[in-house]
């Protein structure tokens, strides 16, 4: 039998020495990836905002409240030059949990015109909700789902729902669905979710293009809700696997 310090030391390195054997997180050093970068900033909204501007936002709520709470680890990674850069840089900084952070389109085909402040924009109200994403391939697969589904049910408790446009059941969705009832779904080859050491998720909060969520997401009430199923999520994540901190 081993103390919680000794098994912390042996978790730790094998953060240190990444390995294909899953472990599970320690010292809560989280590393936030804020999904794209100011000069290529992802989706834009149907009122023409940049996705990354709700990125950055949301990344930045979520980090604050994890530092507040005790993860003083935590860190933001933001305008990277590249996916691969991203995974590097939560290696480097020894990131026990990487969550990325970004907000949802929908396929081309599903999108209309309208006008907002006198410009032509793109929208669709087909499909609303979050996606919360993981790989099978991901080092630490069974920890990235274990992760995932205590923030699923964080949201469905908050009283999200899930969005559904991404899975094959839908006309132009590929992806399987890993849990419906919790809107989990496997993205095998996103770069930030497959190649780190870490257990590693993305979480889409929600359909920008779309009128109403859009309005929805920029409601304060709503980002906050949203920070703490995440947080709550790592709290409890971390709680299993290793401890408080
Ligand atoms: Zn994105």
């Amino acid at each position: 039998m081993i103390g919680l310090w000794q098994f912390c030391l042996v978790v730790t390195l094998a953060f240190v020495y990444p390995t294909h054997v899953e472990a599970g997180v320690c010292d809560c050093s989280v590393a936030i990836d804020v999904g794209h970068a100011i000069f290529a900033a992802g989706a834009t909204s149907a009122r023409g905002k940049p996705e990354f501007d709700f990125n950055l936002t949301m990344g930045a709520l979520i980090h604050d409240q994890l530092v507040a709470s005790g993860f003083s680890r935590s860190f933001l990674i933001v305008n990277p030059h590249g996916l691969k850069e991203r995974v590097r840089i939560a290696e480097e900084k020894q990131a026990d949990l990487l969550v990325s952070i970004h907000h949802d389109s929908v396929q081309p085909y599903y999108l209309r015109d309208w006008e907002f402040n006198g410009k032509r924009r793109k929208y669709s109200d087909a499909f609303k909700g979050y996606s919360i994403l993981v790989s099978t391939k991901g080092f630490q697969f069974s920890k990235s789902l274990e992760f995932a589904k205590m923030v699923g049910k964080n949201f469905r408790r908050a009283g999200f729902v899930p969005a559904y446009h991404h899975s094959k059941k839908v006309p132009g969705g590929r992806h399987n669905m890993l849990d419906e009832e919790l809107g989990i779904y496997q993205f095998d080859n996103l770069a930030v979710l497959k190649n780190g050491s870490m257990p590693s998720v993305l979480i889409e909060f929600g359909v920008i293009v779309n009128r109403d969520e859009e309005l929805m997401l920029e409601q304060p009430e709503s980002r906050e809700k949203m920070m703490r199923g995440v947080v709550d999520g790592i709290h409890e994540f971390n709680a299993r696997n290793c401890g408080s901190p």
